[in-house]
C-alpha cells in the first residue's frame, strides 16, 4: 500500500487542508450540501430525551423541570490580547439539573460554540452522570474563541477572567467543572488558582481535570479513553460480535479520547485499520501500527504521508469497514446523509453527540449496535468523581486503583443500561436515556419542588 497521501489538496482559509476530491470543510463534509443531515445538538438531545420519557411514562410534572436547563449564564470576557488591544470574547456555563448533587462538567474553548450546543452537553452530563450513578448533576461551558490563533498568555487571561465572570455559581458543592475540547491540564489549574485567589484558601475540589500532583488524579487523562474501551469489550462479549483480539476497530479523532483508546485497543490486541485527527485520517485493513502512528502524528502534526497506510477523509473514515467504529471526534459526523453507508456492526461514542437523532432509525434498520456517548465516554467523568472524592478526603488513591474502580462501575453501568433495553425493548441509546432519565427524576421526586 502507498504512502498515506491525499490526491491533491487545498488550504483552507484556517490552514486545514481538504482533500479536492471531497471539496469541503476539514472533516471533509461534502460542499455541495454541507447542511445535509446535521442537527441543532440540544433538538438531537431532546428529541431522545422525550422517547424516554415517553416509554418511560415520565410524570408530565417532572417531564417539565427536566426538558429545561436550570440556569443559562452568559458572560462577556474582556481580554487584553499581546497586540496590546482589547478584544470582548463571550463564554457560557449551562447547569441543566441538580438533583443528583452539584452540577458537573466540562468547559470548551471553540470558534464555533453555540448556546444550543452548550445547553445539550450540559443536559448529557445530567443523564451521563446518572448512567454511571455518580452523584452530579449536568452542566457545561464553553468561550467563543480559536485557541489555535491565541498564546498561552491570552488563554491564562481568557480563562481567569471567564472563572470570575462564573465564579458565583460555581465551586466544589455547586458546580465542578473539568477539561473538554481544547482545554486541558494546565486550563484546569489555571480555574483552580483563580478562584482559590478569590476565595482566599486553596479549594481544590472546584474543578477536576487538574495536573496530578496539584490535585489532579493518577488516570484521569486516560479515563475517557480506557471506558471507551471497557464497553466495547463488553458490548462484543454481549452480543457475540468477534472477540476483542479479532474485531477491528476505526477511531475518528486521536486526541484525549480517540488516541488513548486507540493505544489501548492496540495494546489489547484490537486491530486498528484506520485512525484520523482534525485534517483526515488513514486507513490500512491489516492494522496499523498506533504506538508508531502517533508519534508520527506528534512530529509530523498530520498523518499525511504516514507510510503504509491510505489517506482518507474523516467523513471516508466513517464508511470503511470494520466491527467497531468510535467517532471520538466531535457532534453530528453520523447523519441521515451517511448513515446508510456505515459498515461497522458496533458504534461506541467516544464524542458527545456524534450521532444526529435523525440517524438514529436507519442504524437500528441496519442491526448496528450503538454504545451512546451518555455510556461510552462516561469514564472522564467518573475518574472526575475519584479526583474530587480525593480532594475533598486529601488522600490519593494510585493508579490501579482508579483503573479498577473505573472499569467496575463502568461495566455495571453497562449492565444496567443492558436491562433498561431488555425490559422495555428499545435500542441501546434509549435504553441510557431512560436509565439516565429514571435515576434523575426519582431524585426529583424525591426531592420534591422548593418551596
Ligand atoms: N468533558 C468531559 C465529558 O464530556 C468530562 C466532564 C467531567 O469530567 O466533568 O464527559
Amino acid at each position: 500500500m502507498a504512502t498515506a497521501k491525499k490526491p491533491a489538496t487545498v488550504k483552507s482559509t484556517k490552514g486545514h487542508a481538504t482533500s479536492s476530491s471531497h471539496a469541503g470543510d476539514a472533516f471533509g463534509n461534502h460542499s455541495e450540501a454541507p447542511n445535509v443531515g446535521k442537527e441543532n445538538p440540544f433538538d438531537s438531545m431532546l428529541a431522545r430525551f422525550d422517547l424516554a420519557a415517553q416509554k418511560l411514562q415520565l410524570n408530565p410534572d417532572i417531564y417539565q423541570v427536566l426538558r429545561v436547563p436550570d440556569r443559562e449564564l452568559t458572560v462577556s470576557v474582556p481580554v487584553r490580547m499581546d497586540t496590546g488591544r482589547i478584544q470582548v470574547f463571550t463564554g457560557y456555563r449551562v447547569q441543566h439539573n441538580i438533583a443528583r448533587g452539584p452540577y458537573k462538567g466540562g468547559i470548551r474553548y471553540a470558534p464555533d460554540v453555540t448556546l444550543d450546543e452548550v445547553r445539550a452537553l450540559a443536559a448529557w452530563m445530567t443523564w451521563k452522570c446518572a448512567v454511571v450513578n455518580v452523584p452530579f448533576g449536568g452542566a457545561k461551558g464553553g468561550v467563543i474563541c480559536d485557541p489555535s490563533t491565541m498564546s498561552m498568555g491570552e488563554l491564562e487571561a481568557l480563562t481567569r477572567r471567564y472563572v470570575w465572570a462564573i465564579a458565583d455559581i460555581i465551586g466544589p458543592d455547586r458546580d465542578v467543572p473539568a477539561p473538554d475540547m481544547n482545554t486541558n491540564e494546565q486550563t484546569m489549574a489555571w480555574v483552580m488558582d483563580t478562584y482559590s485567589m478569590q476565595k482566599g484558601h486553596i479549594v481544590m475540589g472546584v474543578v477536576t481535570g487538574k495536573p496530578v500532583g496539584l490535585g489532579g488524579s493518577e488516570g484521569r487523562r486516560t479515563a475517557t479513553g480506557f471506558g471507551v474501551e471497557f464497553v466495547t469489550r463488553a458490548a462484543l462479549n454481549k452480543w457475540k460480535l468477534p472477540a476483542p483480539t479479532k474485531a477491528t476497530v476505526a477511531v475518528q479523532g486521536s486526541g484525549n479520547v480517540g488516541g488513548v483508546a486507540a493505544e489501548r485497543f492496540h495494546n489489547l490486541g484490537y486491530k486498528v485499520v484506520a485512525l484520523s485527527d482534525i485534517h483526515g485520517g488513514i486507513y490500512n485493513k491489516k492494522g496499523l501500527d498506533i504506538p508508531k502512528v502517533m508519534s508520527f502524528l506528534r512530529e509530523h502534526r498530520t498523518l499525511e504521508g504516514y507510510p503504509q497506510a491510505e489517506y482518507v477523509s474523516n467523513s471516508q473514515l466513517l464508511e470503511l469497514p470494520c466491527d467497531v467504529l468510535v467517532p471520538a471526534a466531535k457532534e453530528d459526523q453520523i447523519t441521515s446523509a451517511n448513515a446508510d453507508r456505515i459498515q461497522a456492526k458496533l458504534i461506541v461514542e467516544g464524542a458527545n453527540g456524534p450521532t444526529a437523532s435523525n440517524a438514529d432509525a436507519i442504524l437500528e434498520k441496519k442491526g448496528i449496535i450503538v454504545i451512546p456517548d451518555i455510556l461510552a465516554n462516561a469514564g472522564g467523568v467518573t475518574v472526575s468523581y475519584f479526583e474530587w472524592v480525593q480532594d475533598r478526603e486529601g488522600y490519593f488513591w494510585d493508579e490501579d486503583r482508579v483503573n479498577r474502580t473505573l472499569e467496575r462501575m463502568m461495566v455495571s453501568a453497562f449492565g444496567d443500561v443492558v436491562n433498561y433495553q431488555e425490559k422495555y425493548d428499545v435500542s441501546t441509546r434509549i435504553a441510557a436515556y431512560m436509565l439516565g432519565v429514571d435515576r434523575t427524576a426519582k431524585f426529583v421526586q424525591l426531592r420534591g419542588i422548593y418551596p
